[in-house]
């Protein structure tokens, strides 16, 4: 019988769009400045061209100023340096984002280390990621994914303090900042990863798991210790025949085992994918009044 909480995050997400949308009204009125994020997108991939569009929208209902950059595939990396330069020293820009993945003929690691850490609101600048690792050192922004995922155990009244968890997968962008965001909220982490030995075994001893992998159903019920929380950054499109677009998306954690045998866990979609988009306007903001020193 399932009997795991769900973990909203559309609705968290939405509450928190809200709190957004009040304190930029708030700012505009006060100091008549208004928030700016800009995109940088090269290329035409789909997925990449939905997530721009999705946080153009997403700018827009919180009353945030979007700017955008579209460049073609076969652009050279000079000229994805010029826009980054151009946004970094226009005034009403607050935040710049380049949406990865990048064409392989670009170094990413050059075009990342170009935006100001100021303006840094991925929160992919070594910089950022250094002083997240450090004990004692503030980044100045936190990689919204990973964000999400501790704000939603947040909200929730879940306690991280002196919990076992369990990252599984150690990318840049979600992996590893995950395990050093529950590092700094006092957990004691693991990262589970491909080369990782028996990874049941050791998740299994997780209060709070963490997977950001991108397989379909990897995590079973066998996986899970009883009571868990589980939170699935996962997004695996299936085959779906039902479906209209003939796919669906599943997380990596299957999830009507996980909801019988776990206390929380987040559906796939609706859990962690809104609260990224939340957390990078939380971020735009908070750079906004940073520049601005608006309390
Ligand atoms: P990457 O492909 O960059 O990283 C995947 C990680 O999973 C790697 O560290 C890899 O290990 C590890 N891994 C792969 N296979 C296994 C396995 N069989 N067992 C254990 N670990 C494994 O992916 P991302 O981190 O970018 O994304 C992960 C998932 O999260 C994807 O489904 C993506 O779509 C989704 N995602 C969702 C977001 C959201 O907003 N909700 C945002 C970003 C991503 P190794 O390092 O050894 O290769």
């Amino acid at each position: 019988e399932a009997s795991a909480k769900v973990i909203d995050g559309k609705s968290v997400a939405k509450q928190i769009r809200d709190e957004i949308t009040a304190e930029v009204s708030r700012m505009k009125e006060a100091i008549g400045v208004t928030p700016g994020l800009a995109v940088i997108l090269v290329g035409d991939r789909k997925d990449s061209a939905t997530y721009v569009r999705n946080k153009k929208t997403a700018c827009d209902s919180v009353g945030i100023n979007s700017f955008e950059a579209h460049l073609p595939e076969d652009s050279s990396e000079g000229e994805v340096l010029k826009f980054i330069s151009g946004f970094n020293d226009d005034p009403a820009v607050h935040g710049i984002l380049v949406q990865l993945p990048l064409p392989s003929h670009m170094n990413e690691q050059k075009i990342l280390n170009a935006v100001r850490i100021e303006k840094d609101v991925d929160g992919f600048h070594p910089l950022n990621i250094g002083r997240l690792a450090m004990r004692g050192r503030e980044p100045l922004f936190v990689p919204c994914t990973p964000k999400g995922c501790i704000e939603l155990l947040h909200r929730y009244g879940i306690s991280i303090k002196g919990k076992s968890a369990v990252v599984i997968g150690r990318s840049n962008i979600v992996g590893m900042p995950a395990a050093l965001l529950l590092q700094r909220e006092d957990a004691t982490v693991t990262v589970v990863h491909s080369r990782t030995k028996n990874p049941e075994e050791i998740t299994r001893q997780a209060d709070i798991i963490i997977s950001a992998v991108g397989q379909p159903n990897m995590v079973r019920g066998s996986w899970i210790k009883p009571g868990a929380v589980i939170i699935d950054v996962g997004i695996n499109p299936v085959e779906d025949a039902k479906s209209p677009r003939g796919y669906r998306l599943v997380g990596d954690v299957c999830y009507e085992e996980a909801c019988k045998i776990a206390s929380a866990v987040t559906p796939v979609p609706g859990g962690v994918g809104p609260m990224t988009i939340a957390m990078l306007l939380s971020n735009t903001l908070s750079s906004a009044k940073r520049t601005q020193n608006f309390k």
